[in-house]
Order: C-alpha cells, then sequence, then structure tokens
C-alpha cells in the first residue's frame, strides 16, 4: 500500500489512512511545529499504514512527541496503543471522560462490539496504554507545540468525550461537523448508538463562534470553513425534523432512511460508495436519532 503524503499548509500534513484498503474514509493528520504532533491514529488494524504515513514525512515514530484523538471511537483511535508503543517518546491527550477507557479496555472494546459487531472485529482490539502517559485534556486545554498550540474545546454530542482540536484558524474537527464528502461538496450528520442531538448542535454553534479557515474532517480531508458549520447545523436539523416524522408515522429505521435517500440530494450516492467498514453509517444515524426522540419523549 503506498502512502502519498499531502501538505495543507507550512505545518499541517496529512494522509489516506486506507484501513483494510478502503480509501477516502480515514484521514490522519500530522502537525509538524517544533514539536510533533499526531492527530488521530485509526483503527488497530492500519497500524502498518500509519507507520508508512509517517514515516513519508521524513519522521520517524520516536519523533513523536503527541499522539491527539478527537475522541476514542475505534475508527479514531482503536490503534493508539498500538503506535502508542511504538512512538516511545509519545504521550496521548484525551478527555478525562475516555482517561480510563483507555487504560482499562474491557469496557470499551465491549462496548465496541456491542454497538459495531463485525465492524469492531474488522477495525481489531485496541491495547492499552498506561496511565503515565496519558494528559487528561479538560475543556480549554492548551498545549504549545513551538509556533502555535493547539487547544481542547469539548464538543460532546457525537460522543460525550469528544474534543475539536483547534490550532491557529484550524480544527480537527473528528465527527463533531458530521462526514463531509468532497465528491458530493456535502457534509451529512453521524451518530452512534448513544447521540445527543442539543449537545451536537451546541457543539457545532461554539465551533462556529471561532474565527476558523478550515475543518479539518477524519471523513475525510480539509475543507473551507467558510459558510460550512450553519449549513452543518441546517442538515443536522433537517434530519431530525425528518426522522421525527418518520417515528410519528410509526415508520422503521430503514424506511426513514429512503425518505432521506429521497430528499437529501446526494446522500443515496453517499451510501453507495459506503465500504465495508461504513455500510451501515447512514442507518446508524438514523437509529442514533431515533434513539435520542425516545429518550425525549420518556422525559415528558
Ligand atoms: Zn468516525
Amino acid at each position: 500500500m503506498d502512502i502519498s503524503l499531502k501538505k495543507h499548509s507550512e505545518t499541517i500534513f496529512w494522509f489516506d489512512l486506507c484501513p483494510n484498503d478502503e480509501s477516502d474514509f480515514i484521514s490522519i493528520y500530522l502537525v509538524i511545529d517544533e514539536k510533533i504532533a499526531l492527530i488521530e491514529t485509526g483503527p488497530a488494524c492500519s497500524h502498518s499504514n500509519l507507520v508508512k504515513g509517517i514515516e513519508s514525512a521524513g519522521l520517524t515514530l520516536s519523533d513523536i512527541d503527541y499522539i491527539i484523538p478527537t475522541h476514542i471511537h475505534l475508527d479514531h483511535f482503536g490503534g493508539g496503543g498500538h503506535i502508542m508503543e511504538s512512538c516511545e517518546n509519545a504521550k496521548a491527550l484525551v478527555h478525562p471522560k475516555a482517561y480510563k477507557h483507555v487504560s482499562e479496555i474491557d469496557a470499551w472494546w465491549e462496548g465496541s462490539r456491542d454497538f459495531l459487531g463485525r465492524v469492531a472485529e474488522l477495525y481489531g482490539k485496541p491495547k492499552p496504554i498506561t496511565q503515565s502517559r496519558l494528559i487528561s485534556a479538560e475543556d480549554g486545554y492548551e498545549l504549545s507545540l513551538g509556533k502555535q498550540s493547539i487547544k481542547a474545546l469539548h464538543t460532546p454530542g457525537h460522543a460525550p468525550h469528544h474534543i475539536t482540536w483547534i490550532y491557529g484558524n484550524e480544527a480537527f474537527v473528528g465527527d463533531s461537523a458530521g462526514l463531509w464528502y468532497p465528491d458530493l461538496d456535502k457534509s451529512f450528520p453521524v451518530t452512534p448508538g448513544y447521540y445527543r442531538h442539543d449537545l451536537a448542535l451546541q457543539s457545532i454553534e461554539k465551533m462556529e463562534s471561532i474565527n476558523l479557515d478550515f475543518l479539518l474532517y477524519t471523513h475525510f480531508g480539509p475543507r473551507s470553513a467558510k459558510n460550512t458549520l450553519s449549513q452543518t447545523a441546517k442538515e443536522f436539523e433537517l434530519w431530525m425534523d425528518i426522522v421525527k416524522e418518520g417515528v410519528a408515522r410509526n415508520l422503521t429505521s430503514t424506511q426513514i432512511l429512503d425518505v432521506l435517500f429521497q430528499q437529501r440530494p446526494g446522500l443515496l450516492e453517499s451510501n453507495k460508495n459506503h465500504g465495508v467498514h461504513q455500510s451501515g453509517t447512514h442507518l446508524g444515524t438514523v437509529e442514533g436519532m431515533m434513539g435520542w426522540i425516545r429518550r425525549e419523549n420518556e422525559k415528558r
């Protein structure tokens, strides 16, 4: 597998990780400032591609100072423990709510298998990271990388332990701004089983209040931030309206997804292009939204 390194700016580089040969799915970023940071690791199964990507930037594994995931879902940090073993000088920055899970992986792995099923096995099992190599990043936590610092903005919604990392006018957004399809120039929401719609919208608003030039998506690649976040918030709200209407009409998640395919241009095409890891992604998002609606209705 050939990895081609792309230059985004003077200090930010990225590459397509291609887990299990699936391209255009996971972007891994390298910040090469006075300190060197790896943003996201991808899943355990793509460890050797991750190593190749780091080396393609002219770095050795011992050069990495910080490993910085946006959150610990397997596609983002399932390979965290594996790469930490090889990058002996690196520390990992994780959300306080993720700290325990990455050092004692049993609950993390079981929860992932429950939700992802077969896809969790494809991603591979994480390895635990010893607590002495973990830094717990509170909201607002700031770390100097040299010319600029990287700052933690807690952005819950997709996951309670989600962090958007701000570096200058760039934001490593993980899954907090949905999935972006560069070929369609569209973004769509993405939720796991437990989703907080209210917090997801607040998080997008928080990001919108910062002056950003680029959103650096994990799925997939850098995107101009101009007008992007307000459109993204609208797309999240539109989806929720459609899902709510479907729930009121007693439709199944598959039926609701069909309505979305009809009403959201590009969505069906994005679904057809999804490879093995993402084949259930849009349906999973509908179900995550249905779960949120159910919990809201129970409160009444
Ligand atoms: Zn993801």
